[in-house]
């Protein structure tokens, strides 16, 4: 198969075919395919497609298959339950400190895994009306616990930066709002979308306050990452609330918590050690309280020169202790562990 380059986004399985990123034969499946499910494949991701190349990875990302037309039992429309804690239109509270909001159902790729499938694309929901984009405001602002809004969708950088810059300005406005995370695959399917004009509708202005926060600044905003590295000392921080706040004050720095270290094993330092049991104990408690950007890996340097190892506790259960006449075939079934401490089934009974 030869291909042939693209200018626009492919969105037609015939498309596809014709720029030989598509078998011919296929072309009746993947036409039910795409009536189905939505279909976009920018030039971006087309040129970097090997058409010879059966496994390419980037075609097992957005080029349809035959394959989609069949679901398995445990498979759900709504994989994730996003119906069940969607309050008001637009808005999905899942966890107490942060609410995803679905500004947009368009995407400029369209994902073969993705998880909202039957929910993005053309045809299918469009952008919140004006009123139901009020109205989710109106939720984020009645819930002073949101400390975190995620815009999702749908890609939320599809938007205008025009639009980009109210949204932005509108969640600024709100005082517990003190991140806003953006889902997008943009930057890499459409590259040239991120226009000037869209970063500068994405840069809220907000003021830093305290020296320690203005040095981090300064070096983050001179393109400088920062990741954080905290040790879990007794009396210091070995508690959820004092855990949570530390965490919490990395992420608003644009930090990322990334290491929480189990005290080594140096002389003298025994008081300040904590147990591997309580350490475990505050990661779990740390998850059921905060944003999984606020979750560092709760590691301890094996004494010997051995490295590190993450040390966080367990939450899915050895398959051996679920009865195997349950399983379906070929597929085994677990017991997982949600933020609440509820036990679950994974994959869930049909
Ligand atoms: S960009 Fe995200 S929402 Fe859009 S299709 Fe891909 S995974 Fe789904």
């Amino acid at each position: 198969m030869s291909r042939t380059t693209s200018v626009t986004t492919l969105r037609e399985p015939a498309e596809l075919v014709a720029h030989g990123l598509a078998p011919a034969a296929d072309l009746p499946d993947l036409e039910r395919v795409a009536a189905r499910y939505a279909v976009a494949v920018t030039p971006d991701m087309a040129a970097l497609i090997d058409p010879r190349d059966p496994d390419d990875p980037i075609a097992r990302q957005f080029i349809p298959s035959a394959e989609e037309l069949t679901t398995q039992p445990s498979e759900d429309a709504d994989p994730i339950g996003d119906h069940a804690h969607s309050p008001v239109a637009g808005i999905v509270h899942r966890y107490p400190d942060r609410v995803l909001l679905k500004l947009v159902h368009i995407c400029a790729v369209y994902c073969r895994f993705c998880f909202r499938r039957e929910m993005v694309g053309p045809g299918k929901a469009t952008a919140l009306s004006h009123a139901a984009y009020n109205g989710a405001l109106d939720y984020i602002r009645a819930h002073p616990e949101v400390w975190e809004v995620i815009l999702t969708g749908g890609d939320p950088l599809m938007l205008s930066p025009r639009r980009l810059t109210e949204v932005m300005a509108d969640l600024a406005g709100i005082d517990h709002v003190r991140i806003i995370r953006i889902h997008t695959r943009v930057p890499v399917a459409d590259p040239a979308r991120v226009s000037r004009e869209m970063v500068a509708a994405l840069k809220v202005k907000g003021a830093t306050t305290g020296q320690a926060r203005a040095a981090c600044a300064d070096i983050i905003d001179a393109g400088i990452p920062m990741v954080s590295q905290s040790v879990l000392l007794r009396g210091v921080n070995d508690d959820a609330a004092a855990l949570e706040a530390l965490m919490r004050a990395f992420v608003e720095c644009r930090i990322k918590p990334y290491y929480l270290h189990h005290g080594d094993l140096a002389p003298g330092t025994a008081h300040l050690r904590t147990t591997l049991a309580h350490g475990q104990q505050l990661m779990r408690a740390l998850r059921g309280r905060v944003s999984g950007l606020c979750q560092p890996d709760y590691v301890v340097d094996i004494p010997g020169g051995h490295g590190k190892a993450p040390v966080g506790p367990n939450y899915l259960s050895d398959a051996n202790s679920f009865s195997r006449e349950r399983e379906q075939p070929g597929e085994t079934r677990y017991r997982i562990i949600d933020y609440c401490g509820d036990v679950h089934l994974y994959p869930p009974e049909p």
